[in-house]
């Protein structure tokens, strides 16, 4: 690079602080800008009622790569727990149980075992599940024309019973998509299984925070980039970025104008209209056509121990996941319970008593020994764009990182990753976008590893 360029990154979720790292690395002067006070953009953390909450239980797989990448640039590896092998205990009201365990045949011969045994389903019903999963393999998810039908119609397509749907397909599907089968997009569905479940045997194993996430993203993100030399102005939002007639020349803050050589502006599709300048995308509708999803947390504190899992699905019940989070938002007496609600339209404007009705007895149901235990504190947290709605006719929504604007990029989860919107999408989109503003800077030396590939 000549001289050391000047970027401006606007967003400090993980695509910004993936970005700002990248560009850092790359030897560029580089400030990232942030409305709000803390980094971490939706995997933040607050405090209430003398607990830490996070905006939502997160959790990743052994597949994602680059996120995972990032967690040890950040030092906090030891701060996840990731699965040596896939087991999910899948429960039901009444007693009922199963365990989803990886075996050690080759991908996807893994799941062969635990889907024979798995008792929701009948024979018949596991032996179409196991053809259909085949069939998944098959499908490219690249394909434009995967991305105009719903999974759900593929499944029913290749015989896959309501029951299949709602025991099998729905407890991976809706959380990875935040949208159930009948309404997600076939491609990312097709992404999501192949890659996360059948192409590797280990790719599926589960991480989870052993920390908050503010603990765990935006303030070991807020130390790396200070020892790298960013300038990270927090409360500092960006009102838009500015372009002549030769490319981008700089950010418009509430204070005034900032001059730079580049910008990568990863900030949610729903604020990308507001941010970007004229003509920067080529269909500047997208971003805002990409819609929202919610995803609701029904945070429940008992005064002991209910359950010694960690987590697990459930089905037959309106509880979808429930994770153990005592330990990460650091309660040192009884039992904290978070019921994580994807593709929640149906719960995001009911009212707390209404919700602690249903889920106070769903979770009874599941676990006995919450029975008569006095639920201490019971908080709802709603994030109403949890992300974009990837249903069908969303892939061309999407942009690539490069805009119609020289030097000024785009990142963030909901533009063209290949992934779904996710940690690891959001991570390789501010890669992506750094690699393209190093090259468009004139880096004529070996780029940073992590943009290398
Ligand atoms: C409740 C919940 C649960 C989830 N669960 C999972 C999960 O289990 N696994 C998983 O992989 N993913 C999960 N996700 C999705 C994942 O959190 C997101 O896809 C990812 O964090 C998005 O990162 P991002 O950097 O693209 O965007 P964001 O995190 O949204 O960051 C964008 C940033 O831009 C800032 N900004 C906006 N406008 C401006 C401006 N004008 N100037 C300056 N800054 C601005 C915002 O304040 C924000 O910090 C979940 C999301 C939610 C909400």
């Amino acid at each position: 690079m000549t001289g050391r360029s000047r970027v401006a990154v606007v967003g400090g979720g993980l695509a910004g602080i993936a970005a700002a790292i990248a560009c850092a690395d790359g030897g560029a002067d580089v400030t990232l800008f942030e409305a709000k006070r803390w980094l971490g953009g939706a995997t933040a953390s607050f405090e209430r009622e003398g607990m830490t909450l996070d905006t939502g239980q997160h959790v990743f797989l052994r597949c994602c790569t680059a996120y995972r990448g990032l967690l040890d640039r950040l030092g906090v590896t030891a701060k996840t727990d990731l699965q040596p092998r896939l087991s999910i205990p899948v429960l039901a009201p009444g007693g009922r149980s199963a365990l989803l365990r990886r075996g050690r045949l080759p991908a996807p011969l893994h799941l062969g075992a635990a889907l024979a045994r798995y008792p929701y389903l009948g024979t018949a019903d596991r032996l179409r599940a196991a053809r259909a999963s085949f069939a998944l393999r098959r499908l490219d998810p690249g394909d434009p024309r995967t991305d105009t039908r719903t999974f759900g119609a593929w499944l029913r397509a290749h015989g896959q019973s309501e029951a299949s749907v709602r025991y099998l397909w729905d407890l991976f599907g809706l959380p990875a998509l935040n949208l159930p089968a009948g309404e997600a997009s076939l491609a990312l569905a097709a992404k999501v299984f192949r890659t996360g479940l059948l192409e590797r045997r280990d790719a599926a194993d589960i991480g989870i925070p052993l920390v908050s996430l503010r603990e765990l993203h935006g303030e070991p993100a807020l130390a790396v980039l200070g020892r790298l030399g960013v300038d990270v102005q927090l409360g500092g939002r960006i009102r838009q970025v500015v372009a002549e007639s030769g490319g981008v020349s700089g950010v418009l803050t509430d204070q005034g104008g900032v001059d730079v050589d580049a910008v990568i502006a990863a900030v949610p599709n729903e604020r990308a209209g507001d941010v970007l300048p004229e003509g920067a995308l080529a269909d500047p509708t997208a971003p805002g056509r990409l819609g929202s999803s919610p995803i609701v947390n029904v945070h429940v504190v008992y005064g002991r121990a209910v359950t010694d899992l960690p987590f697990a699905a459930v089905v037959d019940s309106p509880v979808q996941w429930v994770f153990d989070r005592t330990r990460p938002a650091g309660l040192d007496a009884g039992q904290y319970l978070a019921i994580s609600l994807s593709g929640a339209d149906g719960f995001v404007d009911r009212t707390v008593e209404d919700l602690r009705a249903e889920f106070a007895p769903a979770l009874e149901a599941v676990f006995p020994a919450a029975r008569g235990v006095p639920i201490e504190r019971f908080v709802v947290t709603r994030e109403r764009a949890a992300t974009f709605r990837q249903a069908p006719g969303t892939a061309g929504l999407r942009p690539g990182p490069r805009t119609r604007i020289p030097r000024l990029f785009v990142a963030g989860a909901w533009t063209d990753t290949g992934w779904p919107a996710t940690m690891e999408g959001a991570v390789r989109s501010g890669l992506a976008a750094a690699r393209h503003a190093l090259v468009a800077l004139g880096q004529t030396g070996p780029l940073p590893a992590e943009v290398a590939a």
